[in-house]
């Protein structure tokens, strides 16, 4: 009796919230690790991965890059983690570098299955196999689906990218075929018309997530938003600042957008002419000025400018050129960035994590996931093998 009244009282002091994470599937944690409920939205100052549960309501979001193709140890290619208080989490984007800070926030892999492509620039999608064969070694036991973009003719199209993905990767995929679970190694491609305007292109348990089209170089560039539970989160695609996003953004709590580098920087950085660094700030992409003027015309909860060119002084050109238009609540993104979203607060920190992180624990049903026969090299090659070593005895299984 005092059991069941101690257990009634800490429900009712933590709220519905731990109800329904009871009933619901928590992520597998890693050893040593426990996750605790936040109480009365006072968050610890910094987000230490596997120590916070989320909350039924609430929304997550991980920034894992932040930066340029030619990345830095402080910004990698550009990707977002988003997690939601019913479990389940999605990628926008997976750009080179960016599986590192995923891989450092040890995850739950078997969950983490479906990413979201805004178009198929390698700062977008560059370690889309990285994710593939590491999430497949480390907790994922079904396959990864890849939504994306067609392109104007079907060579540039996300399906032709994930066929190609598969045929230059043939062999390392069948290296681990056997020895790790069969399904995991299936890629599974979602392309839709990239012409379509606030198109579903995604909708399952609550969550719906829609896609129109970005103006970036080609065709073939998309922006989406995530709705749950009352929330919506939108992801810019890289693009010039275009009339669907002003329009499909609207009523965003989360607004991110790509807030590139004024043009002076950036032929300051690169050592380009100022003609070409103004083409490809205000032309290919959108300047601070212009992200302001977007963000002060759509007013969101909180707008999030990312993909630049980090250093101190780069940081305060951005940060000027937007303040210049916008005055309303604005993060500039940074790599390990962690935004919390609820109905009644917002609350931007950063991620503390290891330098050196030993992989997540994987669930039982991934070690029980079906897996076919381990497969050797050729009797040729086996033949090779030095006398001068012998391996000890295999344990039993
Ligand atoms: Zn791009
Ligand atoms: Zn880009």
């Amino acid at each position: 009796m005092y059991t069941m009244t101690k257990q009634l009282l800490i429900m009712i002091a933590l709220g519905a919230t731990s109800l329904a994470i009871a009933q619901g599937q928590p992520d597998a944690m890693p050893k040593g690790r426990s996750a605790v409920a936040i109480v009365d939205g006072q968050y610890p100052a910094s987000f230490f991965p596997n120590t916070e549960q989320l909350g039924a309501d609430e929304m997550r979001i991980i920034a894992l890059g932040t930066g340029m193709p030619n990345q830095t140890k402080r910004a990698v290619s550009i990707s977002y983690l988003v997690e939601l208080g019913n479990g389940e989490k999605f990628l926008f984007d997976i750009g080179s570098g960016a599986m590192n800070n995923l891989f450092s926030l040890r995850p739950d892999f078997s969950k983490i299955d479906k990413v979201f492509a805004s178009h198929l620039h390698v700062d977008h999608v560059g370690d889309f196999m990285g994710l593939h064969v590491g999430s497949w070694l480390s907790g994922r036991y079904t396959p990864l689906h890849f939504y994306g973009p067609s392109g104007a003719t079907p060579e540039l199209g996300s399906k032709t990218f994930v066929e190609g993905m598969k045929t230059a990767y043939q062999w390392d995929i069948a290296t681990r075929s056997g020895a790790l679970p069969d399904a995991g190694g299936q890629i599974v491609v979602h392309e839709f018309d990239y012409t379509q305007q606030n198109q579903v292109v995604y909708d399952a348990n609550g969550v719906v997530i829609r896609a129109w089209p970005a103006i970036h170089s080609l065709d073939g560039s998309v922006s989406y938003s995530l709705e749950w539970n009352g929330l919506k989160y939108v992801f810019g695609g890289d693009t010039y600042p275009n009339k669907w996003y002003m329009e499909f953004a609207k009523g965003a709590d989360i607004a991110s957008h790509e807030c590139f580098l004024p043009p002076k920087a950036l032929a300051a950085y690169f050592g380009w002419s100022l003609a070409q660094a103004t083409y490809v700030s205000t032309r290919i992409h959108t300047e601070p000025q212009a992200f302001g003027k977007i963000m002060a015309t759509l007013k969101p909860r909180m707008a999030v400018g990312y993909h630049s060119v980090q250093s101190p002084e780069n940081n305060q050109a951005i940060m000027d050129g937007v303040r210049k238009v916008y005055g309303g609540p604005l993060t500039i993104a940074r790599d390990l960035q962690v935004i919390n979203v609820t109905k009644d607060q917002i609350v931007v920190r950063m991620a503390t994590v290891d330098e050196y992180v030993l992989p997540p624990d994987v669930t039982q049903a991934y070690k029980d996931a079906p897996r076919s026969d381990d497969k050797s090299p050729s009797e040729m090659i086996q033949s090779g093998k030095w006398d001068g070593y012998t391996p000890p005895p295999m344990p039993k299984k």
